[in-house]
């Protein structure tokens, strides 16, 4: 089995050295790039698995790359880690809004770092297809071909929006969503949705949880995650 490819782009020469150093003692492969289009043209030359992206670059910043890697066929799935300052949710929320997989702040410790990029790439691509399909997690059990959500073993009833909620979420833990993309992608198409406010769907979803409710966690100034139990 060839190693896993990491290309990061990172414009601060010590922070990419310390990124790369701790990555190649893993034994993951690692190509490097310090502006945005450098990143693009090792990507396309390296096809890596995984990239991690710094948010602020002279020139195409860590947006553009990332808006770049989406409208592209080849690098649509390809897993994207946004590096960002820490305090900024804001960056965090419009890096996930084009599409990054996850984030991480700066300054990380070298063990947090490889954590994330493990389980990025354990989580693979982000599962659009398949509405169908049936979502265990623990006590948790979601059958959208009968409309059914039971936890240890008893129905429990949800709205329509709520069940789509619940669902989607369930169906990419440890991901983090932003209000906007769980309005857009987990609420917004199908349901007849009569509140805008996704916290407040969030809240009914959780009180009907009852015991489990810390199966969404909150993400502080950015939105919600399902609870990932290997992360
Ligand atoms: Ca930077």
């Amino acid at each position: 089995m060839s190693a896993t490819k990491v290309v990061v782009i990172e414009d601060e020469p010590d922070i990419l050295e310390l990124i790369e150093y701790n990555l190649r003692r893993e034994g993951f492969e690692v190509a490097t790039a310090t502006s945005g289009r450098a990143g693009l043209s090792v990507i396309g030359r390296e096809k890596p698995d995984i990239v991690l992206l710094d948010l602020l670059l002279p020139g195409l910043d860590g947006l553009d790359v990332c808006r770049r890697l989406r409208a592209v066929e080849s690098t649509r799935d390809l897993p994207v880690i946004m590096v960002t300052a820490r305090g900024e949710e804001s960056d965090v929320v419009l890096g996930l809004g084009v599409g990054a997989d996850d984030y991480i702040h700066k300054p990380f410790s070298p063990r947090e770092l490889i954590a994330r990029v493990r389980a990025v790439l354990r989580r693979g691509p982000m599962r659009v297809g398949n509405p169908d399909r049936r979502v265990v997690h623990g006590p948790l059990v979601i059958d959208p071909v009968k409309h059914r959500i039971k936890v240890e073993g008893r129905r429990l009833e949800f709205t329509p929006t709520e069940f789509r909620l619940l669902q989607f979420l369930a169906s990419h833990p440890g991901r983090v969503f932003t209000r906007g993309q769980l309005l857009d992608r987990a609420v917004g198409d199908r349901a007849v949705v009569i509140d805008r406010n996704i916290d407040v769907h969030v809240r009914a979803v959780r009180k009907k949880l009852g015991p489990h409710r810390g199966l969404i966690r909150t993400v502080r100034g950015i939105g919600y995650c399902f609870r990932d139990e290997e992360g």
